[in-house]
């Protein structure tokens, strides 16, 4: 809840407005997991909170942490459904990013994607959106400072109550909208709409390929909403908002790693403020994909340089326990 419905619920039971922040303060500032660990709030308004609401019902299923410190977790929800998030940490950075899902398996089956052979089972609501992020910072004890929707599901797909969710996270955990990530796979009506908003998250496009039948082998969405459609619609996203977007592109082996594909990408980038993210692929045990050779990454960012975007190498993180990207496929459950 935002500060204004918890007011709400705290008026529909003859308590204070004060009451409301300290409520707020315990669960976002504090993240504390049960009302009774509120302190300053007298048992008796604590009591009667425990009647009709709970901080939380979700479960660490499993928490499985990488040698390069990232941390995944198997989170279950009251109805049985489980996602998996991830916290990154980087070795040089205060940050701490958190990769979390949107909807429980996803529907667009992406070929190289550990996720897409679960099927589409569910969207997650706000709240579940929200209470990964949570259960993060009370595992942990500390505080989230980046999210990237790049987990379980394609965002967009659910945008509604992605929207809502990145509401709580900017204003009540107080992360700054330019520290929120989302990731499509191009699904270009709800890029549109996104452009509307009074402000954008950061927007994050799953690219993987440079043309029309290259990406149709790989992702199913090109079928629907085409690369050349899909370019327009940047520009005009960035013509609207002002924002430079993030162009991901898996580089794998053998399929769109070579010199032509860089080319053609350079190509069919320019005129479009864009920064491009190579993400070396990793394999996973459900599909043929070999990760790409380092003289072929270096190649291929070269190519793109010369063409004048900034190109950045992302950095594997939790490979060795199924947490990198492409990686979450709920193996426990
Ligand atoms: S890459 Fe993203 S959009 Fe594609 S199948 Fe996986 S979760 Fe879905």
């Amino acid at each position: 809840m935002s500060l204004e419905e918890l007011t709400a619920f705290t008026d529909s039971l003859q308590e204070s407005k004060y009451r409301a922040k300290q409520i707020h303060n315990w669960i976002y500032l504090k993240s504390v997991s049960d009302i009774n660990q509120m302190t300053d709030i007298s048992k008796s308004s604590r009591e009667k909170m425990s009647q009709c609401a709970q901080v939380t019902d979700v479960k660490i299923k499993n928490r499985q942490i990488s040698s390069d410190g990232t941390i995944k977790y198997l989170l279950e929800f009251a109805d049985g459904n489980c996602v998996e998030t991830v916290l990154m940490r980087f070795d040089n950075r205060a940050n701490l990013t958190a990769c979390v899902s949107s909807q429980v398996g996803c529907a667009c089956n992406c070929k190289f994607c550990a996720t897409a052979k679960l099927g589409f089972i569910r969207n997650l609501s706000p709240r579940e959106i929200i209470e990964q992020v949570l259960t993060i910072q009370r595992d942990t004890g500390l505080k989230v400072t980046n999210i990237v929707f790049m987990g379980q599901g394609e965002p967009l797909l659910n945008l509604d109550n992605v929207l809502k969710a990145i509401d709580i996270f900017n204003i009540d955990f107080v992360i700054g909208i330019r520290r929120l990530t989302v990731s499509t796979c191009g699904i270009i009506p709800q890029i549109k709409r996104l452009a509307e908003l009074d402000f954008q998250p950061t927007l994050a496009i799953s690219l993987h390929a440079p043309n029309h039948e290259l990406r149709k082998s790989l992702m199913p969405v090109e079928n629907k909403y085409p690369i050349e459609e899909l370019m327009t619609t940047l520009k005009d996203y960035v013509g609207v908002t002002g924002r430079r977007i993030t162009i991901e592109y898996t580089l794998i082996k053998g399929f769109n790693d070579s010199v032509e594909c860089a080319k053609q990408l350079a190509v069919l980038l320019i005129g479009l403020k864009a920064n491009i993210n190579l993400i070396i692929y990793n394999p996973n045990d459900q599909d043929d994909f070999e990760k790409p050779s380092k003289e072929s990454i270096q190649k291929f960012k070269y190519i793109l340089e010369q063409s004048g975007k900034k190109v950045t190498i992302r950095l594997e993180r939790g490979a060795d326990i199924d947490a990198a990207c492409g990686q979450l496929s709920n193996k426990y459950k």
